[in-house]
């Protein structure tokens, strides 16, 4: 288990001041010039080294996207981005950041920008967040009252301009191209990637996206060293990491733990363990909506990092773990995720947009029954033809946590099935 020395988020829950002085009592703001001194190229390298990889679920390493960034300009202006559309099914860790410790993220926005040549910065953060929103303008007031930012920030002799934009609560404006189109007021479309945002992003300029927890972690791997933050995890899969866990455990909670803990670890020292005892554990989600369940066998053993669950076909995500147990009706709560990504979808690609309501609309008439035995595979023929061919990642959202049910419960559809034209009644039929 982490020691408590080694967390980088001290006021998770909100239990100290999260105000400016309380920030820099808990060691935030600390020789923030210094840091800055390091200069770009070294910035760069720590974060290279210290195996970051992007929290906000695609896991892409982040100091690799931060050598993106061109060097010199070419008088277009660079941007950091700081995704705060926190809205992946599960997933509520960034909200925690925001809420009591915002200093660490206006601190790393400082440090990141400066380290790609960014004199503006706007976190983009969703629209359902409004304390969230009023914590972190409040935070960012005092950052610049304190002179930390602004002009010469920190007395670095870096100029800073941070900016908090309120969204408006869609689900795919979280998605990075349509982030920036949403951030320049135009509707929240995702853009075809490439060109990434490093080569054309916010207003055409060079701009990179980052996730909450991976912009707030940056001073305190810079102040402690790149080692000490690779030391955690295995290799690949470096680092602390914030867990949100919901669902039939006893204790739900974020919490912040070494990467790569096992499964079991985990809900047993912070949640107290699954609702009615490990033998009562149905399936999880290991890292939000997108990423398929795995059955108990599989979540028992489990190493919670990016590539034991990609080895499974699942995937760590955004860390945000769903507990479901034997009471839980797996069909119907995977036939929920397609709804809601058929609610989702922006509709600019045919396959996701005809795509999620087909599979929507199969995945209904399977939690009643009332399909054929020949439709799942169809369902997962149709699954497939979705996933990889649509402009963002949505479509694959939509797709993997269908193949994900039929890969480990396809017994418990058919069965359904089967006794519905039987006239057997399961328990989940009858509670149609
Ligand atoms: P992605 O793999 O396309 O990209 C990840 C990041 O790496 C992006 O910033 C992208 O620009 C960059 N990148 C990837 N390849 C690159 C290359 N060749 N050159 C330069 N940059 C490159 O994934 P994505 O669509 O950004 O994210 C998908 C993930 O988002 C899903 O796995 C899901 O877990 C997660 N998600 C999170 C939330 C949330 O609330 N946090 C919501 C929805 C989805
Ligand atoms: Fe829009 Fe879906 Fe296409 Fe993404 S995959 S661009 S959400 S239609």
């Amino acid at each position: 288990m982490l020691k408590d020395e080694d967390r980088i988020f001290t006021n998770l829950y909100g239990m100290h001041d999260r105000t400016l002085a309380g920030a820099k009592a808990r060691g935030h703001w600390d020789g923030t010039k210094d840091l800055i001194g390091l200069g770009r190229d070294k910035i760069v390298q720590i974060m290279k080294d210290s195996g970051l990889r992007g929290r906000g679920g695609a896991g892409f390493p982040t100091g690799l996207k931060w050598s993106f960034m061109p060097k010199e300009s070419d008088g277009r202006p660079a941007y950091l981005v700081v995704n705060a559309d926190e809205s992946e099914p599960g997933t509520c860790k960034d909200r925690e950041i925001m809420r009591h410790d915002p200093h660490t993220l206006i601190e790393g926005c400082l440090i990141a920008s400066f380290a790609m040549g960014a004199h503006a910065c706007y976190i983009y953060i969703r629209g359902e967040y409004i304390r969230e929103k009023e914590a972190l303008q409040n935070a960012i007031d005092e950052a610049y009252d304190a002179g930390l930012i602004g002009r010469n920030a920190c007395g670095s002799g870096w100029d800073f301009d941070l900016y908090l934009h309120h969204g408006a609560g869609a689900y795919i404006c979280g998605e990075e191209t349509a982030l920036i189109e949403s951030l320049e007021g135009k509707k929240g479309m995702p853009r075809m990637k490439p060109p990434f945002p490093a080569g054309a992003g916010l207003y055409g300029c060079p701009t990179t996206v980052n996730n909450v927890e991976s912009i707030a972690v940056v001073p305190t791997i810079l102040r402690r060293g790149a080692e000490w933050f690779a030391q955690f995890g295995r290799p690949n899969n470096a680092g602390t990491k914030l867990f949100a866990i919901s669902g039939h455990v006893n204790r739900p909670c974020v919490v912040e733990e070494a990467m790569s803990i096992p499964f079991q670890e985990l809900i047993d020292k912070h949640c107290g363990g699954i609702r009615g005892g490990w033998d009562n554990l149905k399936a999880i989600i290991p890292g939000g909506s997108s990423v398929p369940l795995l059955p108990r066998e599989i979540a028992r053993e489990a190493i919670m990092d990016f590539d034991w669950l990609r080895e499974q076909k699942s995937g760590l995500g955004t860390a945000a773990v769903i507990v479901m147990d034997e009471s839980t009706d797996i069909i119907k709560a995977i036939w929920r995720l397609s709804a809601f990504y058929k609610h989702e979808s922006c509709g600019q690609c045919t396959p996701c947009r005809e795509g999620t309501g087909w599979m929507m609309r199969v995945m209904d008439r399977l939690v009643k029954g009332e399909a054929e035995v020949e439709e799942i595979d169809m369902l997962l023929d149709v699954t497939k033809q979705v996933e990889g061919h649509t402009i963002c990642a949505l479509g694959d959202a939509a797709a993997w946590p269908i193949q994900g049910l039929i890969r480990h419960f396809r017994d418990e559809i058919e069965d359904r099935i089967k006794a519905k034209r039987t006239g057997r009644v399961t328990a989940a039929v009858a509670a149609e």
